[in-house]
């Protein structure tokens, strides 16, 4: 009765650490959220302001299908000043999150059997998405010690004519890590499609994310307002596509969403203009938590080679202590009460690894922590009477 579709796609792991997390907190036990990758900041109040005020003045209507003009014309704007690079607002489509904008890149893009290459670990929506719409997700395994970049010529040994896309997405989630522009100039340099996932852009601490639209038009943006802007309840994301792709995702979008919501709209639209110092604030404050977790991790023995610099996530080696990441972080959750994502969920390469994600406040993080001390002093001493 149900179709193969719904039966096989997987679901996402993490989402199941958090209501597990939930039914504890249900029964009264206060649990340390670490697995979700969500801003704990609220939205900057000059974009709640904008929201409401378009919502008194009427602004409750669908709107143009691929956005309003006002809204991308200040995207091309943004995109302008932060990387120079020229974008038309006709190139734009907004839509409800950028998990959306994936769909209909992908949709557009890919017939059953079309190849995407993808770094493993990787976003777990990415293969799932592909492979919804009758894709096929390639994978390049990318290393610990290279900082979980890509190797261009692991990507290269992939390439054929069926590859019709070359994933990147920097800052990374899982790994937080950002790539260089020396590696993004070699990677826009093949010939498929480069899909550049940019939601972390602004979440940088140290060195620069560079968009791939400096080195290639070839190339589709992925970004949206959830992270840098802590907005992911409002649900807005775009899309920057080569024009002849432009028409073909609105259909898609005009049948299976007919436009974004208005009002997130015209909220998103303030926050590219006013926002600036809400974000500077946000950001100093991830960059502080960083600070502290990193070193923190690695006390407790975690690996970490390479130091994660942008987005809110360290993902961190765990194989001293379990090599099965699943049981690993459910039993953290269980014991410890903190909740974490295991690796699996990110691809059978981060196995062995979890997913800290430090958007969580610095007093929440120090707890966390020391609950994670306690349970790994209680978890060695349980190993090693039974070894
Ligand atoms: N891409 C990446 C890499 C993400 O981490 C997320 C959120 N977890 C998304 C896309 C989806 O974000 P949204 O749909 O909220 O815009």
């Amino acid at each position: 009765m149900i179709s193969k579709k719904a039966q096989e796609i997987p679901p996402f792991i993490v989402m199941d650490v958090l209501e597990k997390a939930q039914e504890f907190e249900r029964m009264g036990e206060k649990v340390i959220h670490m697995e979700v990758g969500e801003p704990d900041f609220d939205t900057p109040k000059c974009i709640n302001e904008a929201c409401y005020r378009s919502i008194c003045e009427g602004k409750t209507h669908y709107t143009h299908s691929l956005g309003l003009i006002e809204l991308r014309e200040a995207i091309a704007e943004d995109y302008l000043k932060k990387y120079q690079v020229k974008v038309s607002p006709e190139q734009i489509l907004v839509t409800s999150g950028t998990s959306p904008a994936l769909l209909l890149l992908f949709a557009a893009l890919l017939e059953p059997n079309d190849e995407v290459i993808l770094s493993n670990p990787y976003y777990p929506c990415y293969p799932n998405i592909i492979r919804f719409v009758e894709g096929s997700p390639i994978f390049v395994e990318v290393f610990e010690e290279e900082g979980f970049q890509y190797l261009s010529e692991m990507i290269e040994e992939k390439l054929s004519p069926r590859v019709k896309g070359i994933m990147i997405n920097s800052p990374s989630n899982p790994t937080g890590n950002i790539m260089s522009p020396e590696r993004m100039a070699k990677i826009a340099q093949f010939s498929p499609f480069i899909i550049s996932d940019e939601i972390y852009h602004g979440l940088v601490y140290e060195g620069k994310a560079h968009s791939i639209l400096e080195f290639t038009d070839r190339a589709f943006v992925i970004n949206g307002f959830s992270k840098l802007y802590a907005m992911t309840g409002w649900r807005l994301g775009y899309v920057i596509a080569p024009k002849e792709f432009i028409r073909p995702m609105q259909k898609i979008q005009q049948n299976l969403f007919i436009s974004a919501s208005s009002f997130a709209q015209w909220g998103a639209l303030v926050g590219l203009k006013e926002a600036g110092k809400d974000i500077q604030r946000m950001k100093e404050t991830y960059d502080r938590r960083r600070r502290f977790l990193i070193p923190r991790l690695r006390e407790l023995g975690f690996g970490i080679t390479v130091e994660p610099t942008g987005a809110f996530y360290v993902l961190a080696n765990a194989k001293r202590f379990s090599k099965d990441s699943y049981r690993f972080a459910f039993d953290i959750l269980k014991e410890a009460k903190v909740g974490v994502a295991p690796g699996i969920d990110f691809g059978t390469n981060a196995e062995g690894y979890l997913r800290f994600s430090y958007a969580n406040s610095m007093e929440n993080i120090e707890e966390g922590m020391n609950r994670l001390e306690r349970y790994l002093e209680r978890y060695k001493l349980n190993k090693a009477k039974s070894a």
